[in-house]
């Protein structure tokens, strides 16, 4: 075994949840708010009301180690159950499945590259279980559709949202802020305590009464030749339709087809590779 598990367990009959952190090396506050929460179970500052609670804090030691984002390859494209694992991150994406298939719920806690990024989740195979979820967090925006994104893309997607739907688990992969930041770790801390209270695992009530916005994924702008974004866009940044986004080098460019926001934008994108999203919102609503 590559990986430590934690396990608190009530008697009374609840879910199995299973927190993961560290599924990419160089990503911390998931770490560390695990490690948060493991302590206050373990001195009995938290009790579990019903069910039980995992988390594997550190999904790729090698990498955090090294404060590596991978060591061979990306772990969240290989977390499956594989026949003849090779890498390191295929023993660790098999041993990783084991965990996912023996749980209910997974939520996955990742950070980002950019200091301006803001908390979101993805809700790749939204239910009505992990629309309740995502509800509970104080996150503002929950981003549906990547699967379909990538459903004729040339890019096998083993993620643990993947895997989990392939055992029918609820999973959220939750990406909580810029690496860096202290914020990111208070949010995957109360991403774990909002899950808990939300599945009535421990006493009290999610501090989630947000205004948010579920965002589908609509397309994905692959760069085809050279060219350069119109503006600094951030991730999240609304859009306006008309707008007009990029420009390649030959002029031709590329307009924002309706309202709505711009994803993952990477500035520095190479020829033939993800340069950008867009996405529009799906539920202008209040939750309360
Ligand atoms: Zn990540």
């Amino acid at each position: 075994m590559l990986l430590k598990k934690y396990v608190f367990t009530s008697p009374p009959a609840g879910p199995k949840v299973l927190f993961l952190g560290g599924v990419h090396g160089n990503e911390t506050c998931g770490v560390k708010a695990l490690f948060k929460v493991i302590e206050k179970f373990a001195s009995r500052a938290l009790t579990l009301n019903r069910g039980s609670v995992e988390f594997i804090p550190v999904c790729n030691p090698q990498a955090h180690t090294l404060g590596l984002r991978q060591v061979e390859e990306n772990l969240n494209r290989v977390v499956k159950n594989w026949d003849t694992p090779t890498t390191y991150e295929q023993h660790l994406g098999k041993e990783l499945s084991t965990h996912i298939r023996c749980c209910d719920i997974v939520i996955d806690l990742h950070s980002s590259h950019c200091p301006q990024d803001k908390p979101f989740i993805f809700d790749d195979y939204p239910t009505a279980a992990s629309r309740r979820l995502s509800q509970a967090q104080n996150i503002i925006y929950i981003i549906e559709g990547w699967p379909q994104i990538y459903r004729n893309a040339p890019i096998a997607d083993f993620s643990t949202g993947s895997c989990a739907q392939t055992y029918g688990k609820t999973c959220l992969t939750v990406e909580c802020g810029y690496h860096q930041s202290l914020q990111s770790e208070q949010t995957a801390y109360y991403v774990v305590l909002n899950t808990l209270l939300c599945l009535n695992m421990l006493d009290g009530f999610p501090s989630a009464p947000l205004k948010q916005q579920r965002i589908m994924m609509d397309e994905i702008i692959v760069k085809s030749s050279s060219g350069n974004l119109t503006h600094p866009y951030h991730h999240l940044d609304k859009i306006s339709r008309g707008e007009i986004l990029a420009v390649y080098d030959n002029n031709t460019n590329i307009i924002c087809p309706q309202d709505g926001f711009i994803l993952l934008p990477n500035a520095k994108a190479a020829v033939n590779t993800e340069w950008f999203y867009l996405g529009h919102l799906l539920e202008p609503k209040v939750v309360s």
